[in-house]
């Protein structure tokens, strides 16, 4: 079957050349199967990640409904001006994007930005963390479209700064994240205020039972579209684990970073004080590293980002919250400092890396009391990882005669010759200190066949926050600016 271009999706000419600009060849499969239902103006439950290319599934048919249907130039102007005349013309608000994180809500609205930039609709991202003026005087300047988490829209809403009585279109965006989050009681409340008649997408991960109801409430009579990139991701990545003592992790990531095919890592931990104390501590030994993780200023978290994506730092420490939803290109490696405990974050911080169908390599450190861990994750991504066996920090204590050993992992090609952060060697036919492919052993969490899909219960390391603790603490508030102005999409 021939693959349908975003033309033959119904996808007006505006939107197609910033497509085109974008170098999008062809619609991801989301967006082929979500598109056309969208433009014809059904509700849709998406369940799908981040990496799949679902913003664009559904920015695109909003942008292109709200452009086909914008007010006319003299409507809200009292028949005078127009757009550029005396009575400027001001945008109604009509359609709303919930996002349960910062990172996330602004990476959509970079999204609506680049696809809508050869349209006149106007958006803005307005989040916690940040000070509500700006995001006041950008709703009350206009906007077309509104992209929000969910505690400070409602927070807006209650004085009287958003009005939510024109809202045609609604997503929320990583339902499932919303409820690990505890977000659901303020979504609730912000669907109660928007018209029922209107255009609802939700896209969620994972389906656990409460989300299923609220998709039961809030969609009518939905179309149900469902990618699933995980195995496929994970099979793009080379997966290495070592099994390691706790306190020689660090030595053993100072070690491995000698390497400078480790060119652009983000180092994953499970909790926000150990990603800052690592960060630290790599800092110290010279290596340029930024850190992201919820207690940070939302401006030190996008500074920190800026610096990893523009090469000016080399690594990235990170949680899985902070991180989830962050697209970046050219990540080298993803390092899991910390096994998550939840298998699906596995998931998602390796397809940190390998993404846009290149190969990334995903190191992880297992300690004593991460190997049940190790067996959940090869559970869901039913795939062995690769045991390094031949490293300085090797745990002698731990794992003295624990592994069985295994044949090479079925399905897979003979290893090439690789070092221990996974880089293809020439082979020269001396072993260097790992100039030999690593024993191919597989590690001792067999994958299960029938690997079940535990429900999405919650993300490691951060603790669930509550609505409220997105809106940062008042002092910081004071510091931070504005980063909400509303921008022509
Ligand atoms: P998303 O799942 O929406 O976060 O998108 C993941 C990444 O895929 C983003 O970097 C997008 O820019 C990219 N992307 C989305 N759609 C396409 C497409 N049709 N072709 C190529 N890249 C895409």
């Amino acid at each position: 079957m021939t693959q349908r271009s975003f033309a033959d999706l119904g996808v007006a000419g505006p939107l197609q050349r910033a497509l085109l600009a974008e170098n999008y060849a062809h619609p991801t499969p989301i967006q082929d199967q979500a598109i056309p239902q969208l433009l014809a103006g059904k509700d849709l439950l998406g369940v799908a990640q981040t990496g799949t290319g679902k913003t664009a599934a559904f920015a695109l048919p909003i942008l292109q409904h709200l452009f086909a249907d914008r007010p006319g130039d003299t409507k809200n102007t009292g028949g005078k001006g127009g757009r550029g005349g005396r009575n400027r013309w001001r945008p109604t608000l009509r359609a709303l994007v919930l996002a349960p994180t910062r990172e996330l809500a602004l990476q959509i609205g970079e999204s609506f930005r680049t696809y809508g930039r050869y349209l006149t609709l106007r958006h803005t991202v307005i989040l916690g963390g940040v000070s509500q003026h700006p995001q006041v005087r950008a709703l009350s300047i206009g906007v077309d479209i509104l992209v929000a988490t969910p505690g400070r829209l409602l927070d807006l809403k209650e004085q009287g700064h958003a009005r939510l009585g024109q809202v045609s279109h609604l997503v929320l965006d990583e339902a499932d994240l919303m409820l690990d989050m505890g977000f659901l009681r303020d979504v609730r409340k912000i669907i109660a205020a928007l018209p029922a008649k209107r255009q609802t997408m939700l896209f969620s991960a994972t389906m656990p039972s409460d989300i299923a109801r609220l998709a039961r409430e809030v969609l009518s009579d939905p179309v149900r579209v469902e990618v699933s990139p995980r195995t496929i991701t994970v099979e793009q990545v080379e997966q290495r684990v070592f099994f390691i003592d706790t306190a020689n992790k660090r030595a053993l990531l100072a070690h491995l970073l000698q390497d400078a095919g480790m060119s652009r890592v983000i180092v994953f931990m499970r909790t926000k004080r150990g990603a800052s104390r690592l960060a630290e501590q790599l800092e110290k030994a010279g290596f340029s590293t930024e850190a992201i993780h919820g207690n940070k200023s939302q401006n030190a978290r996008q500074s920190a980002l800026a610096r990893f994506r523009n090469g000016r730092a080399r690594i990235l420490v990170a949680t899985d919250v902070a991180a989830r939803g962050i697209d970046i290109s050219g990540v080298s490696h993803v390092v899991n400092y910390e096994l998550p405990n939840i298998p699906e974050s596995y998931v998602h911080r390796v397809g940190r890396t390998a993404r846009a169908g290149a190969e990334g390599i995903a190191l992880s450190f297992c300690d004593s009391s991460e190997r049940a861990f190790l067996r959940g994750i090869e559970r869901i991504t039913k795939l062995p990882i690769t045991v390094v066996e031949n490293h300085p920090h090797k745990s002698t204590a731990a794992f003295k005669g624990q592994i069985p050993p295994r044949p090479s992992s079925p399905g897979r090609s003979a290893p090439k010759r690789r070092n221990a952060t996974g880089h293809s060697r020439p082979n020269k036919g001396r072993s260097e200190s790992y100039g030999n492919a690593p024993k191919r052993q597989t590690s001792p969490g067999a994958p299960a066949s029938n690997g079940s899909n535990p429900k999405h219960q919650g993300l490691s390391g951060e603790r669930t926050a509550p609505s409220g603790a997105s809106r940062g603490a008042p002092g910081q508030r004071r510091r931070r600016r504005n980063r909400s102005r509303p921008s022509a999409s």
